[in-house]
């Protein structure tokens, strides 16, 4: 079995059924590959292919493929990149017809069994990389619906529901050799190299404009992630990014989990996601001193009227009120903010700047309003007649041409994100801060790689 991360002329982000493309030059490990690759090993050789961090070309990955000559490949497929993906899918399939190709990521969530009219080489498509029902598949269904797996057989295409699962969820710890340490970075470590870990799937919350949203909610039993963070050691790693999407969402259990990184490996360093209606003095507390450094929470945007309608759900008050807990136990909060919602105008966007400068953030993403795939929001936006269902170019940066704001048009967007990027980021005494705070070379690199990547247009 490959496992594909394809070619692309961009980084793009194509996993967990949330895509985008890759800002200045971080990139985190495909988390779906690299779960299935722990999965997979149960019943298969598992082979990896990193064709995009590694530049191959499109001839250069299939040459490559051809020489690990797979039975079968799952290759991430995502909005962003689809038509470059599609393409080398097609060209794949024209040149080694026996590969079985199955696909996963975003589009096939949205777009199920239509795909395979769109991409006839496809022989299946994935919709949660958390369970073992690719297994099921590969053992030959015959016919039979499988969980997430949509199928051809014989003539028809065999349609599987869409079943994430709650409560406890066991998965096996990946094969993190097969993931090269040289092709991820992440602006928030604090020592290079660094590994992604999952303690658990899916989000509780119901925030329409997100994706993951729609994947329901499942924790790993702390034992089976303590287990994974040992190899992880052992490996070589003394620094992890928790893809959790809402780290720390149980209080519990977080508090064990914390305890348990504390007394298994006290010198590890670790980063997250959260909330800042979870970041409660416990919790900082216990992340803290297991190691947390840096935690990115969703601001998202000053308007308490969209807060409640796309249902985040969060205020002013909770915002300050985590950002100080944070900085009291020494941890970095990173906020993530989305510019150009449908009625934004200018004054609105620079609200939402102004509120970033107002939170004592020492990072701060600004990404434009998208109506991603898989997302609640996007479906309202199709019955409103505002996205056309064929369009689905996702860009955070650029923005989504086919989105029309009624006050904005793109270009103004993209520069106004621009301008509060500058803005937040060019301010001689967050400059000054950041400096002061600097903790370690990696840390030093980052800072210097994001003020490149500012000046010439992030
Ligand atoms: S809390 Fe974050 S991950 Fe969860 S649904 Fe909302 S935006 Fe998505």
């Amino acid at each position: 079995m490959l496992l594909l991360n394809p070619p692309g002329k961009q980084n793009y982000l194509r996993d967990y059924y949330c895509t985008s493309i890759s800002k200045s030059d971080y990139y985190y490990h495909p988390i779906d590959l690299l779960y299935l690759s722990g999965t997979l090993s149960l019943e298969h050789d598992v082979f990896f292919l990193e064709a995009l961090r590694r530049g191959l070309s499109k001839e250069e990955t299939i040459q490559e493929i051809r020489r690990i000559n797979p039975q079968a490949l799952i290759c991430l497929v995502a909005a962003p990149s689809f038509e470059e993906d599609s393409s080398f899918l097609r060209d794949l399939h024209n040149q080694l017809p026996q590969v079985h190709i199955v696909g996963t990521g975003d589009i096939f969530r949205e777009y199920r069994e239509k795909m395979f009219d769109v991409m006839p080489f496809l022989t299946a498509t994935l919709v949660d990389f958390s369970t073992d029902d690719i297994l099921r598949y590969l053992q030959g269904p015959q016919g039979n619906t499988i969980n997430n797996v949509i199928y051809r057989h014989n003539s028809h295409v065999i349609v599987g529901p869409e079943k994430h699962g709650h409560g406890q969820f066991s998965i096996p710890t990946p094969c993190i050799d097969l993931f090269e340490k040289r092709y991820y970075t992440f602006p928030f470590v604090r020592h290079e190299p660094f590994m992604s870990v999952l303690s658990d799937f899916g989000c509780p919350y119901g925030c329409t404009f997100c994706p993951i949203s729609t994947l329901g909610f499942k924790m790993r039993p702390i034992e089976e992630v303590i287990a994974e963070l040992k190899r992880i050691w052992e490996t070589g790693y003394r620094e992890v990014h928790f893809r959790d999407q809402t780290f720390a969402v149980n209080k519990e259990r977080s508090l064990k989990l914390c305890e348990a990184i504390k007394n298994a490996l006290p010198d590890l360093t670790w980063s997250c996601f959260s909330r800042v209606d979870v970041l409660d003095e416990d919790r900082v507390q216990a992340m803290a001193q297991s190691g947390c450094h840096t935690v990115i929470v969703g601001i998202e945007f000053d308007n308490d009227q969209m807060q409640k309608l796309l249902k985040k759900n969060i205020n002013r008050h909770q915002m300050i009120n985590a950002i100080k807990i944070c900085h009291k136990h020494k941890l970095n909060v990173a906020g993530t903010f989305i510019l150009g919602l449908p009625d934004d105008d200018e004054e609105a966007i620079l609200r939402t700047s102004a509120l970033s400068q107002l939170l004592d953030l020492d990072f701060a993403s600004f990404n434009l309003a998208t109506p991603r795939l898989g997302s609640t929001w996007r479906r309202q936006l199709l019955d409103d007649d505002r996205i056309n269902e064929k369009d689905f170019k996702m860009d955070t940066v650029k923005g989504t041409e086919s989105f029309k704001r009624a006050k904005l048009n793109q270009q103004q967007l993209r520069q106004l994100r621009l301008k509060i990027e500058h803005d937040f980021y060019l301010r001689p005494e967050y400059i000054l801060n950041r400096v002061r705070k600097l903790r370690s070379l990696a840390e030093f690199k980052t800072l210097l790689r994001n003020g490149f990547s500012i000046l010439h247009g992030g």
